[in-house]
Parts: C-alpha cells; structure tokens; sequence
C-alpha cells in the first residue's frame, strides 16, 4: 500500500493556497503583460561628438562605434538616430584650438554652435541638448578657469558658463546641460538665459557627478583630460550618497527642468534616491564611456551576448528611477528595440 509519505518529494511540494509567482513568467506573452520597466527608444539620448574641420570621422579607439564627427558629417548620423525612434542628441564639441580661458566654448562660429544650426535646419523636432563646461575647451583641461595655484576659480568660471550656455541657446538649443559642478551654475545659467529673452531653453543639470574613473574612455573622445591633477575638488565623492541629495536639492532651487546622475550602473542606489526625493523632476543617467567600454571590449572577445547586456543594463538604469538614459550604445539598443527583443 502506498502512503502519502512514501514518497520522499512528499515532503517538498507544495501545498493548496500557496503563492506561486513563477504563474505569472510562464510564456513570453504574461511576461510582457506584467513587466514593470519599459525601454524605448525615445527614452535615449545619444552623446554625439563633433570636431572642427570637413568630412571628418574618426573613430574613438578605447570606445568601439564611436566617431568624432564634423559638422557636415552630423546629420547623416542624427538622421539615422531620427527614424530608429531617438529623439535626442547631446553635443560635445572639440574645438579647432585651445587656450587657458577655453574662449571658442562661446565663439559664435564655434563647432558646437555650428552643429546646433545645422541640426536643427535638417531636423527641427530632433531635441538638441549641448554639454556646457570648458574641459574640451580650456588648454589645461579643467572644467573652469584656474586661479595661480592651479584650482579651478568657481565664480569667475560661472561667467563663461553663462556666455556658453546663452550662445548654445541663440544658435537654437532646446536644453542645456552643465556638467562642470561649479557651485551655482544652474541659476547663473537661467539668469543669464532668462536676460537674452531665452525663456524657453531648458537646463539639465549634472547635478550629482561623481569623481568616476569610468569616465576614462571620454576624455579620448572629447580630448579632456586634465594637463594635470583630477576633478576631486568638485566632482563628488564616489563614497557619499546623501550628498546627492543636496546638490540635487540646489539645482532645483536654482531652477533646474531636469537633472542627471552621472555614472549610472556603479550609481542605481543613487538614482533611485534622487527620483524619491524629486518625483516631480524628470531625472537622466549617465551610462558612462567606462560602461559602454568594458561591454565592448568584453562583446569583441566573445564573453558577453553584447545585445542581451546592453538592453538589461539600460532596463536596469530605467528600473532604478531613471526617465531618460544617455548612453553610447543609444543607436544600437534603438535598432534591438525596433527590432524586437
Ligand atoms: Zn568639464
């Protein structure tokens, strides 16, 4: 006679009433029904970078698929962005020439300012958001102008942030970003757009950049980096969190739209901190040329399904409260996305 303990697996199943979430992942169908982070393509922004000269591109080695690009070389590329469904670019300029005050970052011929028009004539409804700091400007590579010792002068530097910021915005950028965390920048921003009668270009702010060492592969493609000394006395200490708290808190009380945390993947407790504490702000993150590096580099040697790490990776920025995702691998995961998963 068999008993109902005969049988030692018995013991292990489950009984009536028990909560089984695995009903729900069963097909692909429920599992589509019931996810609770989307990624589409119009929550991407693409970083493009534009160097001077003609019919330039030049490949970014330490960031595979990356190109420098000049002005006339632009919107081929924005175009293609356009019909795989992203709808924003996000502009670092490499100027022709260098000096210690960075003054091509508000020339009027600048190569940004001539990539913003160019942009926009081709692709009106494409948004336009500019990068506004001096490292890719300034000879010495920082973010502001320097004092005799070396240290980035904060007030002084708030001056050519708010030329920089007004000249993106007269050549016809829709959002400004400033990335140089110089204290007061987002309110030395909106005054002076305000003054120009540029009520209507927004500012995303960088408000919480961390002091990463996965920006590494960026300073290759925009020609940043420092001539000497790092970015420690105002990028933010990758041990602190609260800290976030206040610096996104100054941004929007310096009238910040929307604001950002850069790096993303190392940073997702920070993401999601600031999206509690400012639901009202649409907030980006930053998946930085590190991250996209090491996905590349690990893709090429055949240790990752690049595809698969790529749209888990963006799902998870988004997961973690993030609206809007700047990344590198923004074309591509648009064309995966189109494309079906
Ligand atoms: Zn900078």
């Amino acid at each position: 006679m068999t008993s109902y303990h005969s049988d030692p697996l018995d013991a292990l199943r489950l009984g009536p009433g028990v909560k089984r979430p695995r009903r729900l992942r069963r097909t692909a169908a429920l599992r589509d029904l019931v996810r609770e982070t989307t990624l589409e393509p119009g929550d991407l922004i693409q970083p493009l970078f534009v160097v001077a000269g003609d019919d330039v591109r030049r490949p970014v080695t330490s960031m595979p698929g990356v190109d420098q690009r000049s002005v006339d070389r632009l919107v081929t590329e924005a175009r293609e962005l356009d019909a795989l469904g992203v709808k924003a670019v996000l502009l670092f300029g490499i100027p022709g020439s260098k000096d210690p005050h960075g003054i091509e970052s508000f020339a009027d011929d600048g190569v940004v300012q001539q990539a913003i028009r160019t942009l926009k004539d081709a692709l009106p409804e494409l948004v336009v958001v500019t990068d506004v700091c001096l490292c890719e400007y300034t000879d010495h590579g920082h973010c502001g102008l320097l004092d005799d010792a070396g240290d980035v002068l904060n007030d002084e530097t708030l001056d050519v942030l708010r030329r920089i910021a007004v000249s993106h915005g007269e050549a016809g950028a829709d959002v400004v970003a400033p990335s140089g965390m110089i204290d007061g920048m987002v309110g030395a921003i909106r005054g002076a757009l305000d003054d120009e009668g540029l009520q209507r270009v927004a500012i995303l702010s960088y408000a919480v950049k961390y002091a990463s060492a996965f920006y590494g592969p960026f300073r290759e493609a925009a020609e940043g980096a420092p001539a000497f000394g790092d970015r420690r006395s105002h990028q933010m200490d990758p041990g602190n969190g609260r800290e976030a708290l206040r610096e996104a808190a100054l941004d929007v009380e310096e009238g910040a739209d929307a604001l950002m945390v850069k790096p993303a993947l190392g940073y997702l407790d920070v993401v999601a901190s600031v999206r509690e504490r400012f639901p009202e702000l649409p907030l980006a993150a930053y998946n930085v040329s590190g991250e996209y590096a090491m996905v590349k580099a690990a893709a090429a040697n055949g240790w990752l399904d690049e595809r698969a790490v790529v749209l888990e990776a963006l799902t998870g920025i988004r997961r973690a409260g993030a609206d809007l995702v700047v990344t590198y691998h923004a074309k591509d995961a648009a064309g995966w996305l189109q494309s079906g998963r």
